[in-house]
């Protein structure tokens, strides 16, 4: 396959966008697009490399390219009843739940998502949007991601039983369905549905009241900062910023780590986490300290 040097650039400008700030590029993939350059052969593969793979792994459609319009009703307003935190959760779950934007974006027999754990939880994550896992079981990071986000939290000597997992989304972003009536792969949320679900997801953080808040990713980090507030998230990833007086830590996704399944991918992670847990004032082993080093 060749690709024109304007579609990787393009790729590479949507990548960069949806917060991707590096890609993997196979030794001969880059033999073939340095070919390329040297050869001046538009799109052409140099010819000491016939065989060599696209060099850049595409893993997520652009946001706003193939997103379905944007809800047309402002976003809701949360009134909650007075009451203890399950009081006003539960009510909060009615709302979201009864809401007809979130009701309209759901396939049939999927659910709306909420976030799950404790309520009086000191730290919550924020993630971006149920996936396929999440929208059948109706509970966020379930699948892959969450698998690896649990024995992440467990490497912090904690359960997901401890904390609070909430999502930028209730619903999982739409693409076209194959003939099968199955929506194969996510993208990433829309400001405009962000723009929708955002006061949802506050909600969740005025019920908890956690001391601390960890954005996983670059939606979860824009919807909680601002959408225009960073453009990689190198430039965000790794620091302390507020959230309504709140800390706010902003790491790596888990589905990063699943992609580049390496230990320097995962120390990076893991520093962000103990940055975490130092300002949570949980107990850090030497064992802890040291992972994936
Ligand atoms: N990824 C997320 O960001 N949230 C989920 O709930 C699952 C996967």
């Amino acid at each position: 396959m060749s690709l024109s040097l304007n579609a990787i650039t393009d790729e590479l400008r949507r990548l960069k966008a949806s917060g991707v700030d590096r890609v993997v590029v196979s030794d001969e993939g880059l033999a073939a697009l340095r070919g390329s350059f040297s050869s001046g052969a538009p799109g052409g593969a140099a010819p000491e490399a016939p065989a060599a793979k696209p060099p850049v792994r595409v893993p997520r459609p652009p946001p706003e390219a193939r997103a379905e319009p944007a809800p047309a009703v402002a976003p809701p307003i949360v009134a909650l009843p007075q009451g203890d935190k399950r009081v006003r959760w539960d009510a909060l779950m009615k709302l979201v739940g009864e809401d007809p934007v979130c009701r309209s974006k759901l396939k049939p027999g999927k659910k709306v998502v909420l976030g799950v754990g404790s309520l009086d939880a000191s730290i919550m994550f924020v993630g971006e949007a149920p996936g396929a896992e999440e929208e059948v079981q109706g509970e966020p990071f379930v699948g892959p991601a969450g698998q690896l986000l649990t024995k992440m939290i467990s490497g912090m000597g904690l359960s997901r039983g401890d904390v609070y997992i909430g999502n930028i989304m209730n619903w999982r972003p739409d693409l076209p369905v194959g003939p099968d009536g199955v929506q194969t792969g996510n993208r990433p949320p829309t400001e405009a549905e962000m723009a929708h679900c955002l006061p949802y997801l506050r909600a969740q953080i005025d019920i908890v009241s956690p001391g601390l808040v960890v954005a996983l990713g670059a939606t979860a980090a824009k919807g909680l900062l601002g959408p225009k507030s960073f453009g990689a998230l190198g430039e965000v990833r790794g620091r302390w910023h507020d959230f309504g007086g709140r800390p706010l830590m902003v790491t790596y996704h888990p589905s990063y780590i699943l992609r580049n399944p390496v230990n320097r991918t995962k120390r990076l992670i893991w520093e962000d986490l103990l940055k975490v847990m130092e300002r949570a004032k949980l107990p850090i082993t030497e064992k802890q300290r040291g992972f994936f080093l």
